[in-house]
């Protein structure tokens, strides 16, 4: 068994921000992350981090548009609160050697501009926001002392004794074998659930593995139907899944079809810039009116110098796979990207379980509403790592933590003779997530998914039960539980709001309200 003070699954921004602070007021960390160092949505952000520095902007602008990006569903005390600690949260950011791009002139941190803001609000380190924010908070970590990283360390269930969460099961990849973790205070912050869809842009970290424990152990979840589809992601057969940002319509690109005329406009006046999920819709509309496989996105009218020097990872990414972004348009598609629900929380990250938090996009603590304003999610992740830190200092020294756990019980399961189960399994439920509870739905596709489900769920218990873990089953498992959540959600809301579309309710109640359900 291993011990720390607290326990933190995940190393994205919020569990590795979140360490650090608690590591600086000496308590020993443990941090599990299922794969290597870099494996998280974290990694691959690109626009970077919505924050009101400019002298136009205002912290009430910046909570203004995430209300109406939330249509109806923030919870504005929420909102304000980490609106009003984004500035102390990205300067310190900022004094840690992040590599933040600065403008020639004044040498100010460069301000992006991104759909939904009212204003240009987003600090960036060029294109590769996540990359530089991952390598400046890793190295930060590996000088403490304080804190110990376990890579390749899947976190499979919660612990939970007498009302109180005490550590974790985690299976140690590698050397294919369980390890107990206890912790006084235990943190998830494993990211979102996008993969339980067939387009993705999240990497495979993204298997709701969080919300499926906390969903598990007893804690309430909140409106898991909000997942927010990306609406640019390039299609190529050769790439599983690389976002094409937002900055770029930002800076003036368009979605074209093959023959170059824009569609955007005909769908909301702000067109290209109409916040993602009206964006998403208008690009789904287009392909299956159409038949499309794709369209595409266009910022060949812009100076090639400005493309390189602005966006030089997707210009290489493009390049390498044989398309020039200053002279040709790119083949895009919408994709899954961010789950807006998750497990219920306040603003320091407190869970209905004693002694157990949730951070980042694992949580739902009201900032997003039914739609999330781009760039405000790693805002999220910086703040709420503070607020969840100093909770933790306020009451972990009344907290004792138990002699011994029950070790991992193996005695009755054997390995697995067929994972084509599993390989078949994963494939059948992102497809039908995809087709039946995707960007578009109604009520009998709604009710076909959750029947599928149910019949995997069977099988995969079935197979839990007899064969010793792996990675694939338990992400399986995992995927299974929020695809649950997820239409058990979108079934209990009979309207269409933010990025919930159901066509046998397009109107929108007059009284909006929250999706909450326990496991
Ligand atoms: C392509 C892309 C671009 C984006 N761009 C932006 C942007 O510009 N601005 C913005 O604000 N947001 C952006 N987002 C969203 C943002 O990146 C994420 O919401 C945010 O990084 C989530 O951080 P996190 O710490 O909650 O989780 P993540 O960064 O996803 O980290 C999760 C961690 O948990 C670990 N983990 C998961 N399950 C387990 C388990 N069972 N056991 C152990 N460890 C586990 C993973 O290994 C990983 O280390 C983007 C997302 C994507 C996918």
């Amino acid at each position: 068994m291993k011990l720390y003070d607290v326990l933190i699954i995940g190393m994205g921004a919020a569990g590795m921000q979140l360490s650090l602070r608690l590591a600086a007021q000496g308590y020993k960390i443990g941090i599990l992350c299922k794969g290597e160092l870099m494996e998280s949505a974290t990694y691959w952000a690109q626009g970077g981090i919505a924050v009101p520095f400019a002298v136009d902007d205002s912290p009430a602008q910046h909570i203004n548009d995430t209300l109406v990006a939330g249509d109806g569903l923030c919870n504005p005390k929420v909102v304000k609160f980490i609106v009003d600690n984004s500035v102390p949260a990205v300067k310190e950011l900022l004094n840690m050697d992040f590599p933040v791009t600065r403008n020639k002139t004044d040498g100010q941190p460069d301000l992006g501009r991104e759909g939904g803001h009212s204003t240009r609000r987003i600090v960036h380190a060029s294109d590769h926001t996540g990359k530089a924010l991952s390598t400046t908070l890793i190295n930060a970590i590996k000088k403490s002392k304080n804190i110990t990283i376990h890579s390749n360390n899947l976190a499979i269930d919660l612990i939970v004794k007498r009302g109180k969460c005490v550590g974790c099961y985690a299976l140690d990849i590698k050397k294919n074998r369980t390890i107990t973790y206890a912790g006084k205070c235990n943190v998830l912050a494993t990211g979102g659930a996008s993969w339980v869809y067939q387009y993705s842009t999240s990497p495979q970290s993204a298997t709701g593995d969080g919300i499926a424990m906390a969903a598990r152990a007893g804690c309430r979840l909140a409106n898991m139907e909000f997942t927010q589809f990306h609406p640019t992601q390039l299609y190529h057969p050769q790439v599983k899944s690389f976002l094409i940002s937002e900055a770029l319509r930002g800076e003036g690109a368009k979605l074209v079809l093959k023959n170059g005329s824009r569609f955007m406009d005909k769908f909301d006046k702000r067109a290209e810039l109409a916040p993602r999920d009206v964006v998403a819709r208008g690009i789904d509309f287009i392909m299956k009116k159409r038949g499309l496989d794709f369209v595409y996105l266009d910022i060949s009218h812009k100076p090639s110098a400005f493309i390189k020097k602005r966006f030089p990872n997707t210009y290489k990414q493009c390049r390498d796979l044989g398309m020039d972004l200053t002279r040709q348009p790119i083949p895009v598609i919408p994709a899954a990207h961010y789950t807006c629900g998750g497990v219920v929380t306040d603003t320091a990250g407190v869970t209905d379980i004693k002694g157990l938090y949730a951070l980042g996009e694992t949580a739902h603590n009201g900032l997003h509403g039914a739609n999330r304003l781009a760039s405000n999610s790693l805002l999220e992740c910086l703040v709420m790592a503070h607020s969840a830190a100093e909770h933790i200092h306020q009451n972990i020294a009344n907290i004792k933590q138990p002699d011994s756990l029950p070790p991992w019980d193996e005695s009755r399961v054997v390995n697995s003779d067929e994972d084509v189960v599993i390989s078949h399994n994963w494939d059948e439920l992102r497809r039908f997530m995809w087709n039946y509870v995707g960007i578009v739905r109604t009520n009998k596709r709604l009710e076909r998914a959750l029947r599928r489900v149910q019949l995997l769920k069977e099988e995969v218990r079935e197979y839990y039960s007899n064969y010793r873990v792996s990675r694939d089953l338990l992400e399986l498992r995992n995927l299974l539980t929020c695809a649950e959540l997820i239409i058990r959600s979108a079934r209990m809301r009979k309207e269409s709001r933010g990025l919930h579309y159901n066509t046998d309710y397009l109107n929108k109640s007059t009284k909006p309200r929250n999706n909450i359900i326990t496991y």
